[in-house]
């Protein structure tokens, strides 16, 4: 049977945002005003480094001012704590990102709570979390919004459809969750407790799987047609474990023999076929973080500072 299904490219919608980020930052700077983020890296946590190199060099792409503070491991959470005040306290900074994970004793809660609302561009305070969910204007998560992005902007219908997400997390699962329904989704959320989930998944339209499970979404559990959103990273390191995800794909067994792994994501690749439209790992939901955060940034600039330029 041939492949119909429709592949969402994470990578172009990511850069028609960002292009749009970089108009904005440059009619902001117009008035005297250059949107700043500060990320803050702590300890070295090897694929953080990644992370927060691509930020701050996607910052410097797009006009953004970025600064990077890289606190040794041995930090307090005391001590974290003077320094988010500090940065709250600094009008030219717009957004502050704390890079997770933390150092297990240091109190990541707390710290995201310390981290002014206004300037949370990662979403992650609870103030942001309420406001998404009484449909107000909030600073969200930007992995679920990437989300969203990619389902509008393709011109995918939300509306009335049923929207089915795997995963609970306060970082994706939920918010994406709250973000469809206020996009007037039904929404039926799964989880690690959930009974059957193959029969929830089955009805499901939109389908989003955000759970860290290789290929756990297998071709008999989706709905012919669906959309399917895979937000999983996972990466296989096996070369007969690749070949069961990708049989006979010789790019895949080349990238192993290359890099020494190749990523999959949460929904198995022979489930994409029967879609209607679906996103890659990778090239998919990921390629949108970046790009929200940038966004964010600017909108978080645009709140607290709009008006206040050269005029
Ligand atoms: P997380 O905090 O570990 O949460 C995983 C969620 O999946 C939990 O709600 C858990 O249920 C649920 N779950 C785990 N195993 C399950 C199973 N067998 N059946 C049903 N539900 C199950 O993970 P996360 O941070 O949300 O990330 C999820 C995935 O997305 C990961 O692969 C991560 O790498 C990826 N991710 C990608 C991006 C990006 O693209 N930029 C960003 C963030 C995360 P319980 O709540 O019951 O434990």
């Amino acid at each position: 049977m041939k492949n119909t299904a429709r592949i969402l490219n994470g990578i172009e919608i990511a850069a028609e945002i960002k292009a749009e980020v970089a108009a904005e930052v440059r009619a902001l700077q117009a008035e005297g005003i250059t949107p700043g983020l500060v990320v803050v890296l702590v300890g070295h946590v090897a694929a953080s480094e990644i992370y927060v190199r691509s930020k701050v060099k996607t910052s410097a792409e797009l006009g953004l001012y970025s600064e990077m503070l890289t606190p040794p491991e041995s930090i307090t959470t005391d001590e974290m704590l003077a320094l988010i005040a500090d940065l709250n306290a600094r009008d030219e900074v717009d957004g502050i990102l704390i890079q997770l994970p933390l150092p297990g004793h240091v109190d990541t809660r707390r710290l995201l709570e310390a981290v002014s609302p206004e300037k949370d561009v990662d979403g992650f305070h609870p103030i942001n979390a309420g406001r998404l969910q009484s449909g107000r204007p909030a600073l969200a998560p930007c992995t679920p919004a990437g989300i969203l992005e990619i389902l509008r902007r393709s011109k995918l219908p939300i509306a009335g459809q049923h929207a089915v997400v795997l995963g609970r997390s306060d970082i994706v699962g939920k918010p994406a969750a709250m973000m469809l329904l206020n996009a007037h989704a039904t929404v039926t959320v799964c989880h690690s407790k959930t009974v059957d989930i193959g029969r929830y998944t089955r009805d499901a339209d939109i389908l989003v799987a955000a759970i860290g499970r290789p290929g756990f979404v297998t071709a008999e559990m989706v709905k012919p047609g669906a959309t399917l959103i895979d937000v999983g990273i996972n990466r296989l390191t096996d070369a007969a474990e690749v070949e069961r995800f990708f049989p006979g794909d010789a790019e895949r067994a080349a990238q192993l023999a290359r890099r020494g792994s190749t990523l999959v994501g949460d929904i198995h690749p022979a489930a994409f076929a029967l879609s209607g439209a679906f996103t890659p790992v990778p090239g998919g939901v990921g390629a949108l973080t970046i790009a929200m955060l940038m966004h964010n940034t600017v909108q978080a600039a645009k709140a607290r500072r709009g008006g206040r330029g050269k005029a």
